[in-house]
């Protein structure tokens, strides 16, 4: 499939003669669950069961696990030199794009995330990871330390073998490339467990993978739940790290689930409460506003480092609270297969009795609701929720303190710069903040005070793959992208070689 330039597609009309193969992928094969068992895919958009897919426990693991262990014994990818990896690596990301429209509908029915975006962001920032860590990899050195001249001491980056990944369904594709490029590139095998919620992708992914020449069992992809296929893989004992992406409660689960087996390494990415501060020295406020309700709407407010909490100065509260209401109409949520639409469907019923829970605990613990607060297009029998505003908040509600992860956004009024740190500050998430004033020592100032794993200042929507990403605190303690993220996948080995005279 190929998008056209001139002849808009139909969203619809390739949705319904869609079909997808939801069986496992392991050592190069698609396979159904060994038990048999199949599990719905319900599409968010309308509540329709669309395709199925294999529910794998934790004997599907067992022989993914055992698959990619064998890949990685016996040299076939980690004993390919890192140029050959990168060639074909390089032509994964290439059928990626080829694939794209497809990929990208697949997306959309699977979490409800409109189309433009899965095109525009999810598939290209997908086959751009996997580029990037491509190119890079034959051009890492390792080391020789400086030691006295009786011997040579070699320190190498090896890879460590059999990478578990565990991703969650806000951006499928991207949290498993952003795990997969460096994980593969080093050389490692992988087992990924997509979310129940969008296992569909990964599988396609594999599948290119596997035509673009990564060898058979060095990329498994098992489907299932996360009591099941999820707690098998993580509780492997011939499992040498977890890639794992979440919620903070199951990344605490990761680490029980090492403790209790063979002490792998886990690489927590996990949730988030970030905070956005806004001065009244910052002079332009309505690019300010324009910003800040693109980042907390933008995938249904359904990302890890979503804008959630505003901490505004009190003398431009009222202002910029009415600022960011006239913005909010813009993200009235549409039909995700309607390429004009920016504002998609959340992922599940169960996600949108979450945030309307949430908008109610507002709504009783005193905060006023000045955009939105209501289920939206409940005719299509798919899951959509108003862009949501609260005013009036205190940073001890609910609705401050813990992560919705919707379209919810809390406004919340400091005096001083003091005041507006230590409440920032005062979350058990670091993920992400961001500081806006035009005074240079403030935004320094601020920006230094702020704990979180990035800090934003003037503007929210930069990224870029070139820049790690991850939080402190209970955000995690892992970093996803950049060269840093190489460092997670292998091992540091030194190597002494003794030098007569
Ligand atoms: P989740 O923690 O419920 O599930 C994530 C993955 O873990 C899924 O594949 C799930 O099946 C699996 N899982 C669930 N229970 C498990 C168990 N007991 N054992 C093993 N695996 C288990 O999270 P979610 O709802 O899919 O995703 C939303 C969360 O992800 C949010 O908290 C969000 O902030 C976070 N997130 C973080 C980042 C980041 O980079 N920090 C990025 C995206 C999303």
């Amino acid at each position: 499939m190929t998008t056209s330039a001139s002849t808009p597609i139909d969203w619809r009309a390739r949705a319904a003669a869609a079909r997808f193969d939801g069986r496992a992928l392991i050592g190069g094969k698609r396979v159904a669950a060994q038990t048999g068992e199949t599990f719905d895919r319900v599409s968010p958009i309308d509540g329709r069961v669309f395709a199925q897919a294999a529910r794998g426990r934790a004997a599907d693991i067992d022989a993914a696990v055992a698959s990619a262990r064998a890949a990685f014994a016996d040299g076939r990818w980690a004993g390919k030199a890192p140029a050959a990896r990168k060639r074909i690596l390089m032509k994964f990301s290439e059928l990626i794009q080829k694939h794209k429209d497809e990929l990208a509908l697949t997306e959309t029915l699977d979490m409800g995330k409109p189309i433009q975006y899965s095109l525009s962001v999810d598939v290209g920032s997908t086959a751009r990871t996997i580029a990037w860590y491509a190119e890079a990899i034959d051009k890492v050195y390792d080391e020789i330390a400086p030691t006295p001249a009786s011997a040579l001491a070699l320190i190498t980056r090896e890879p460590m073998g059999v990478i578990g990944c565990i991703v969650p369904w806000n951006y499928p594709m991207i949290m498993a490339a952003w795990k997969l490029g460096p994980a593969l590139a080093t050389g490692n095998s992988v087992v990924l467990k997509p979310s129940e919620k969008s296992p569909l992708t990964a599988l396609r992914l594999a599948e290119l993978a596997l035509e673009a020449g990564v060898p058979e069992g060095v990329f498994n992809v098992v489907p299932g739940f996360g009591h099941e296929a999820g707690e098998a893989l993580a509780l492997h004992m011939d499992v040498d790290a977890i890639g794992f992406t979440g919620s903070t409660r199951v990344g605490r689960r990761m680490m029980e689930y090492a403790s209790r087996s063979n002490l792998k390494r886990v690489y927590n990415e996990l949730g988030g409460k970030s905070a956005f501060l806004v001065f009244p020295d910052f002079d332009d406020l309505d690019r300010c506003a324009q910003t800040l309700a693109g980042s907390i709407f933008f995938n249904q407010g359904e990302s890890c480092n979503a804008p959630s909490r505003l901490f505004v100065h009190e003398s431009i509260a009222d202002d910029f609270a009415k600022k960011l209401a006239a913005e909010a109409p813009k993200y009235q949520p549409g039909d995700p297969l309607d390429a004009r639409t920016v504002m998609g469907a959340l992922v599940d019923d169960t996600q949108l009795k979450t945030v309307l829970g949430y908008i109610g605990a507002g709504h009783e613990e005193g905060a006023k609701a000045i955009a939105g607060g209501r289920q939206a297009r409940s005719e299509s029998g798919g899951y959509y929720v108003e862009p949501t505003i609260f005013d009036g908040v205190r940073n001890d509600m609910k609705i401050a303190r813990e992560e919705i992860f919707g379209p919810v956004l809390s406004i919340i009024r400091f005096k001083d710069e003091a005041e507006a740190i230590r409440m920032a500050n005062d979350s058990s998430y670091g993920l992400q903040a961001s500081v806006w004033s035009s005074h240079i020592d403030r935004a320094h100032r601020v920006a230094r005070a702020l704990q979180a794993g990035t800090v934003h200042v003037n503007q929210y929507d930069e990224d870029d793959i070139t820049v790690p990403f991850g939080g402190v605190k209970q955000s995690g303690n892992g970093r996803d992208k950049s060269l840093h993220a190489l460092e997670k996948y292998t091992e540091l080995k030194t190597t002494w070689i003794r030098i007569n005279a």
